[in-house]
């Protein structure tokens, strides 16, 4: 019996931990002696390189370079072209990532890694949930378990702590923000709810900076920086340099060179808190829709938890404490607390199979109540407005497992087949949701009935949020069958198992 690792796959960095001999969650350090790996991938030579090397090449060869991949996870247009003109899918990027984790796990506990549970930000859709487990599976590793990142986050620090009250999970990484509540109370763990921005993160921080330094580098004469290519690649390394520097000290130099002679510009941590404040309100905004939706107060929330390495930057740590007016718990390691409760999670999973003991809170097993990051819904015509529409069938912040019903006739006499389409989101106008199901709706066949006859479509959302569809006949009383909705915007099966062929033979360095 191997030991299922816990796998935090970030979108700048990613960690890797297991619950030890101990009963306590450790990361695991890298082949390099690293306890976070840079998700970040060299497509040079034929060994593609994974982690702080390859991270290192960025300015160097930045066509050659892959970092923030798991904003492009779910998405079915993305590519990445290698200049030696090979392309890879995000799953397959994603996937020598997990690979080099994966072999680096093996190297740090002495035995095979086959199993996995990877946590995702909580808002991730199904595509993107999917999108994961095939990244894993491409690399040989079965993932057991999709788990929530700030949930992850939470389960360690409760854990840890025996904390019990109500707590807020602000987490802001590289690509993304997530912001979750939740209540503790011993070994119980309640998602009250949770939401998220794909696109915010210290990404975003970085882009402010860029553009600030760039206008006062022309300003001084030097050339536009920002052009796709080395040179902004390397504005960018100088911003991320200066932005973690302002983290603990006022001002910090910037070197920039262009084609002249370098320049050297100051930035004060104001000048930055300025340029980045319209990026904090909005997570701030987010929060507070998350509380209002959990209708609960700030005074409600006992302790902020702040996760992921932007939570460093002060203006972050004095929105909460000043302007928000919650306290913030120190005690945990913002780069690791993720990875450590998918850890706990995995080790849950080894003993609900009689691998392993429980894991406790005062004698009483831990279990986890989360909730649906996304509504789940179907288009249908309203005979009203004629127009069509899109109904939630599982509202957002669900408890999950999941299944609701709703009820449908034919429309014409001798119909052969009813037509499903698949919604996420939480909009009754279908341009604001996204069709899973695309110009691919599922298709049933029901025997041909008189128009009239009583369909009935349940909904589900699985512990991992994966949706499945059963459709029942009313008139016969059977089952049409339960179908798992193989979103348009994943590979298919085939695909997956072909690029985990290959990647077999694949070494990653
Ligand atoms: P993810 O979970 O998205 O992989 P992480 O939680 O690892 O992300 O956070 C990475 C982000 O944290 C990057 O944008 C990085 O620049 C930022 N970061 C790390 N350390 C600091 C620091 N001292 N000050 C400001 N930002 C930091
Ligand atoms: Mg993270």
């Amino acid at each position: 019996m191997t030991q299922i690792v816990g796998i935090d796959l970030g979108t700048t960095y990613s960690a890797v931990a297991v619950v030890n001999e101990f009963d306590q969650p450790e990361v695991l350090t890298n082949r390099d002696g690293e306890s976070i790996t840079p998700s970040v991938v060299l497509f040079q030579g034929d060994v593609p390189l994974v982690g702080t090397m390859a991270k290192r090449a960025a300015t160097t060869a930045p066509l050659d370079v892959v970092e923030f991949v798991k904003r492009a996870m779910g998405d079915p247009a993305w590519r990445f072209d290698a200049t030696d003109g090979r392309t890879y899918r995000p799953e397959e990027v994603s996937a020598l990532i997990v690979k080099r984790l994966k072999e680096d796990a093996e190297l740090a506990l002495g035995a095979p890694v086959t199993e996995a549970v990877i946590t995702v930000p909580a808002y991730f859709d199904d595509a993107q949930r999917q999108a994961t487990r095939d990244a894993g599976r491409i690399a040989g590793v079965d993932v057991v378990r999709v788990l929530n990142e700030p949930t992850a986050a939470a389960i360690a620090y409760g854990l840890a702590s025996g904390f019990n009250g109500s707590i807020l999970v602000y987490d802001l990484g590289g690509g993304t923000f997530d912001v979750t509540i939740l209540r503790i109370d011993g070994a119980q763990f309640d998602i009250l709810g949770t939401d998220g921005d794909r696109n915010l993160g210290g990404f975003d921080w970085d882009g402010e900076l860029m553009r600030l330094l760039n206008e006062r580098f022309v300003a001084a004469g030097g050339e536009d920086l920002l052009d796709g290519g080395e040179l902004e690649a390397a504005l960018r390394e100088r911003a991320v340099l200066a932005k973690h520097s302002l983290s603990s000290v006022e001002k910090a130099r910037v070197v920039l060179s262009g084609s002249a002679a370098p320049i050297t510009l100051e930035v004060t941590r104001d000048d930055f808190e300025a340029a980045t404040s319209a990026l904090l309100s909005r997570t701030r905004e987010m929060a507070e829709m998350v509380r209002d939706n959990a209708g609960l107060a700030w005074t409600d929330i006992d302790r902020v938890l702040l996760v992921g390495g932007s939570t460093r930057m002060p203006m972050v740590r004095r929105m909460v404490e000043t302007d928000i007016g919650r306290p913030i718990e120190r005690r945990i390691h913002p780069d690791e607390i993720v990875a450590l409760g998918a850890a706990v999670q995995a080790r849950l999973i080894e003993s609900e199979r009689g691998a392993a003991p429980d894991l406790t809170v005062n004698g009483a097993r831990i279990e986890i109540g989360d909730v649906t990051s996304h509504g789940l819904g179907t288009l249908a015509l309203n005979p009203d407005s004629g127009r069509l529409e899109n109904t939630v069938i599982i509202p957002h912040n669900t408890k999950i497992p999941a299944k609701r019903p709703s009820y449908f006739s034919t429309v014409h006499e001798n119909q052969s087949q009813v037509e499903i389409q698949v919604t996420i989101g939480d909009d009754t106008d279908p341009g604001y949701v996204r069709n899973a199901t695309g110009d691919k709706p599922l298709m049933v066949r029901i025997p041909p009935y008189p128009a009239g006859a009583p369909i009935e479509v349940i909904y589900a959302y699985d512990i991992d949020q994966t949706v499945f569809v059963e459709v029942n006949d009313l008139t016969a009383h059977t089952s049409l069958g339960t179908f798992e909705v193989s979103n348009i915007a994943n590979m298919s099966k085939n695909q997956v198992a072909e690029a985990a062929d290959k990647m077999r033979t694949t070494e990653v360095g």
